[in-house]
């Protein structure tokens, strides 16, 4: 018998990531509240770019120069210290695969982003894990868990799917308490959303030491999902290392001018985080009115728990919504079976969601 091609260990134990759905059968109209995406849709200055786009024929500048210059001007920053990916999940993957390697631990919180696990483990590593305490990030049990085999500690603030964050000061005191040869990794792929006083994305600690880096995105506010676009900033000697890595062409010329269109668009922004904020608040009360407990949200989404009782749970919640074209998450890969997570979406669809969920809570399901 001859033995059959073998992937590497670690990979078959990646759970394939299964993104949120986006279709129901049988609905006229859908309402896809299950990935995060803006309910505003892109700026038009970057639909206006991406149209603008032209000789398809030609490889796009493989080092996105115009595009980390946008960034690097926006944010106060030096170009040289900006890599750009196919999405942030891509420039996680990157950083993983030049840092670990067989042996070695990856750090991350008990509900935090299963990309981080799903790197983790196709770059050979061990995924460790700490609890959190009420959906939050615990500082104390992630620095518990560090050992010498620590690569890299991975910080979803705001995380996803759990919409909580951690103030400033504790990213400050987890870097604190990190080994010198431990990278932090933010990722702040929320962080425009957050409106709170003790916020901080992060940029100052990494313009201020050699092993933290910040992961940003296209995709959330900025509403271009689809075009696959992210970026880092890290220590001169981290990025470039990354870039050895790299595809050499992995982001695309239409995308690259359609993100530099967005970047610029400080009023399309303000009115993404004008429209979250009043609906993450309304929702937040509208929901809870119902009986329903919810995690108070930093981000463009939030987590809805539901009780164990048959006909009552989110398995039952989330198959009657869907067959009213409400698209919501569930997240039984991240160990929360009885939550869903819900994105803010249009004003119709938050109201429909309230309207839809009230008529779940109160039908007969005996
Ligand atoms: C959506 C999201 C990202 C961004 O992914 P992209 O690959 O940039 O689309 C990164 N981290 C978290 C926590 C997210 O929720």
């Amino acid at each position: 018998m001859s033995a059959r091609p073998q992937p590497r260990p670690g990979i078959m134990q990646i759970e394939a990531y299964v993104p949120g759905k986006s279709a129901a059968v049988g609905v006229a109209k859908i309402h896809k509240l299950s990935s995060n995406e803006t309910p505003l849709g892109p700026s038009p200055k970057a639909i206006a770019a991406l149209k603008a786009a032209d000789h398809f024929e030609l490889y796009p500048d493989g080092s996105a120069t115009k595009l980390r210059e946008a960034i690097a001007a926006k944010y106060g920053l030096d170009p040289q210290r900006l890599i750009c990916g196919s999405g942030s999940d891509e420039l996680l993957s990157l950083i993983t695969n030049t840092y670990m390697g067989p042996g070695d631990e990856g750090l991350y919180s008990e509900h935090g982003f299963l990309v981080y696990r799903i790197a983790i483990l196709a770059a050979g590593g061990t995924p460790v894990i700490a609890p959190e305490k009420d959906y939050r990030t615990d500082v104390d049990a992630l620095l518990a868990r560090v050992t010498d085999k620590t690569k890299i500690v991975y910080l979803a603030n705001p995380n996803n799917p759990t919409g909580t964050y951690i103030p400033f000061d504790e990213v400050k005191r987890l870097h604190a308490g990190l080994p010198s040869h431990t990278i932090l990794v933010l990722d702040a792929a929320y962080a425009e959303y957050v409106r709170r006083n003790d916020y901080e994305a992060g940029l100052e600690l990494v313009a201020t030491h050699d092993n933290v880096v910040m992961t940003r995105t296209f995709s959330k506010i900025h509403g271009l999902a689809n075009l696959r676009l992210g970026w880092m900033v890290g220590p001169a000697p981290i990025i470039d290392a990354v870039n050895r890595i790299r595809g050499p062409f992995n982001v695309n010329g239409p995308a690259m001018a359609a993100g530099i269109a967005a970047i610029g668009d400080d009023a399309h922004v303000a009115s993404a985080i004008a429209h979250n904020e009043q609906w993450l608040d309304w929702l937040t009360k509208e929901i809870g009115a119902l009986g329903l407990k919810t995690t108070p949200s930093v981000g463009n989404f939030m987590l809805i728990h539901f009780p164990k009782e048959p006909g009552r749970t989110a398995r039952d919640a989330d198959a009657f919504l869907s067959s009213r074209g409400l698209i919501l998450r569930r997240i039984d890969g991240y160990g929360l079976p009885d939550a869903l997570r819900l994105t803010v979406g249009t004003e119709e669809a938050n109201r429909l969601l309230v309207e839809t969920l009230r008529a779940f809570l109160g039908r007969d399901h005996a």
